[in-house]
């Protein structure tokens, strides 16, 4: 080491000793300008390990290679950890510059570590032999996935090829480091700035609460901000009853990623398909979707358009049902709006005096619903049929209670408990750390929550590593899991509470459910630890989980008035559940079309890759038969999980195929008559929340449900077998 890397090195905490409890990071000495010299270091570092394993004079053993590899790149891994969870929740202009600037050196470090000769040598030796090592069915799981790693990376490509090979993975990891900003950058730049009160015409008080939240948050003295974080926007459209203005926020919504000029995500789309197209090729795969399912539990394009072409249709029909009953409301009197619940209002101003904004309901009737209207209508026949509104339900879920709904329910199922820690370092001051002991009372985890929106916050909410549970560490020992959580909950007014909709608190169920995956893992291998399964069953544990926020044993203990500590009436359950289906074919039509063209895209040969991904991204749509009026979840250009990172690139499906496992999954408790059913919970947490990538998922699933899945469970809570609804 010369003498500028050691002062560099004396100076870094990020390659210091870590002696915060529990070796949490030191955020509070760590700037932007430590990560470039500290993961030069790390790399470093890797690489002498990897060479280490590959030279040793001793032939190769399942120990000596495949554990020791298991056991590398601990320097770099936390660091990277560190690293990434500061870009994506607590950004600025100097971390978006160092993460440019780093993605190329970090993927050509990932490709030379895969494309050791040395190693990969013995690791290929090994495998050819693992029907004769003595193994357990651990280690042949791992020493079968290190395998699978190497050989995915380009291990098994002629010299030539692999030196193009990681060229590609370089680009693609600049293009996709470039189109999440771009999307952040939209996102952040943009505010629907409402000054009169005419523009807030229909919005509930808790939305204007986070509204003018928003604004002073910008900065703004008055008015209210509507932004494009889903927890103020989707609200808008739902509530507004100013069509104009919805109309501006959608446009702004859909728009993002395709404004031109520096920020324009149309040609980094295509950028990214084009090198996918090719590091597809050079695996011999005809297409990327081919290359990207053969590791997955669908396998095919076949598997995964098997299942989407059984929801399809149901869902188009359900879709149609719902249009019919939206148009039955824009046509009906409209009623007198003191009329709704009685707890609507709360914390509102009364509006007896607005002008009548909405078309006469002739005119409306007439209208065509456009995709900037159908959540409006929907809440309406939602009131309507269910007596239902977000209003008046979001009272019931302050997010302090549903955060203790779900770790009620962990201790319940799990037997986990969680103790807040104020004195463990956090990155950011709304960030909630806990301790987590088993049932036993051992600390098995650390988690970290980090529930609202912030303009440095990528959009969305998530589930990430600070480090992966493992008993392989090297010099001896275990690593103790620590998990984060992220979310994008509009933040209460100073003094006011922060109330979610019952979607919300869905969210956040959902990434605990993924929290309980790295919290609970109890595997002996780092690489097959936690979440770091097949990507088709990773959003398992996370689906299943929010089964339980509607649970009425659930409601009843933990939805509780905010101000009046009154638990949630059984009437508004009973409604909840009546309405559970409502909707569910413009969700499914909207999540199946992002779908498909995932899955269309992903299929083109290199020749027939579009010039523009947004007019292709249309004629697809009208291929498909997407209905009027209804719109997908994401469109292309502003499409995280396709173009953030390759991880869910042609595999936006997983969420539905991790479905039809989530679905039948419950039902296991339902048919044991009870939601915390202590036998059913065991075997759900031995052989899917513990489990971690150590058996093959269907194996997995089998272990706990007795069986294989199957689709109906799926069906019927989507309401699409229904003829009528
Ligand atoms: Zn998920």
């Amino acid at each position: 080491m010369d003498q500028r890397v050691s002062r560099i090195v004396s100076l870094n905490p990020l390659l210091e000793d870590w002696d915060a409890p529990y070796g949490l990071p030191p955020f509070d000495a760590i700037r932007a300008e430590h990560f470039v010299p500290a993961l030069q270091v790390a790399m470093q570092a890797h690489r002498a390990e990897l060479d280490t394993i590959a030279v040793q004079g001793e032939p190769p053993s399942f120990d000596n290679t495949i554990a020791a590899f298991d056991r590398c790149a601990r320097l770099l891994g936390r660091i990277e950890s560190v690293f990434y969870n500061l870009t994506a929740s607590q950004t600025s202009p100097e971390l978006q510059a160092v993460q440019r600037e780093l993605a190329a050196p970090l993927s050509a470090h990932y490709s030379a570590v895969f494309m050791h000769a040395g190693l990969f040598e013995r690791v290929d030796a090994l495998h050819a032999r693992r029907d004769a090592l003595p193994l357990t069915a651990e280690q042949r799981r791992l020493l079968e996935r290190t395998h699978l790693d190497f050989v995915r990376s380009g291990a098994k490509l002629a010299p030539e090829a692999q030196a193009r090979y990681a060229q590609v993975m370089e680009q693609l990891a600049e293009l996709t480091t470039r189109f999440a900003q771009n999307v952040l950058h939209d996102e952040a730049s943009y505010q629907l700035l409402l000054q009169r009160e005419a523009d807030l015409a229909g919005l509930p008080g808790f939305l204007r609460d986070a509204a003018r939240q928003a604004a002073s948050e910008r900065g703004l003295a008055e008015g209210h901000v509507i932004t494009l974080s889903r927890s103020l926007i989707v609200p808008f459209l739902t509530f507004s009853e100013r069509r104009d203005l919805r109309e501006m926020a959608w446009r702004a919504w859909v728009g993002r990623g395709e404004r031109a000029g520096e920020h324009d995500n149309r040609p980094v789309v295509r950028a990214i398909l084009e090198l996918r197209a090719e590091q597809a090729a050079l695996h011999g795969y005809a297409c990327y979707a081919d290359y990207a399912l053969a590791d997955t539990m669908a396998g095919t394009r076949a598997a995964v358009h098997a299942l989407l072409d059984d929801v399809w249709p149901r869902a188009l029909a359900a879709v149609e049902r719902e249009r019919k009953a939206l148009q039955e409301v824009m046509s009906a009197p409209r009623p007198p709006r003191a009329s709704s619940s009685p707890q609507e209002g709360m914390g509102n101003v009364a509006q007896p005096h607005l002008p009548m904004l909405e078309q006469p309901p002739t005119a409306a009737a007439q209208q065509p619903i456009e995709a900037w209207d159908w959540r409006y209508w929907a809440e309406k026949v939602r009131q309507q049929r269910y007596a239902l509104d977000d209003a008046q339900i979001k009272p019931y879920f302050p997010l302090p209670r549903v955060v203790q709904a779900a770790f009620d329910c962990a201790q319940r199922l799990f037997g986990l408990q969680f103790t807040a820690r104020e004195d463990l370092p956090v990155y950011h001051p709304d960030v909630k750390a806990y301790e987590v002991r088993n049932a036993a009372g051992a600390v098995v985890a650390v988690f970290l929550q980090d529930n609202f929106a912030r303009g440095p916050k990528r959009s969305g909410a998530w589930m990430s590593m600070l480090r992966s549970q493992s008993r392989n560490e090297p010099g001896g020992g275990s690593a103790l899991p620590v998990v984060l959580n992220n979310n994008n909950f509009a933040k209460g007014a100073p003094g006011a509470p922060t109330l979610l909709s019952l979607e919300d608190a869905r969210t956040l169920f959902h990434e605990f459910g993924h929290g309980l995956h790295g919290m609970l893992s109890d595997v002996h291998y780092e690489r097959l630890s936690g979440t770091q399964v097949l990507k088709d069953f990773v959003e398992l544990p996370s689906q299943l989980f929010e089964h339980w926020i509607t649970e009425p044993a659930v409601l009843k203990r933990h939805a509780r008035h905010w101000q009046t500590d009154e638990p949630i009436p059984d009437a508004l359950i009973e409604r909840l559940h009546a309405a559970r289906r409502f909707n569910q074919g413009y969700e499914t039509v909207r999540y199946c079309a992002s779908t498909y063209a995932d899955m269309a895209l992903h299929a083109l040969p290199r020749e027939q890759l579009p010039a523009d991904p947004c007019a292709w991204e249309a004629q697809e749509l009208h291929r498909l038969g997407l209905p009027d009026g209804v719109g997908m979840n994401h469109r292309l250009v502003h499409f995280q999980h396709l173009f953030s990172s390759s991880g869910y690139a042609a595999g936006y499906y997983v969420y539905l195929w991790a479905e039809v496992l989530d679905a039948d999954g419950f039902e296991a408790f339902k048919e044991a008559g009870d939601p915390f059913d202590p036998r059913v919970a065991e075997r759900l947490h031995r052989h899917v929340y513990a489990s971690g990538n150590s058996i093959e998922p269907g194996a997995a699933y089998a272990a706990f449900r007795g069986r294989g899945p199957q689709v109906e469970p799926l069906l019927r809570k989507r309401g699409l077998l229904e003829t009528v609804d």
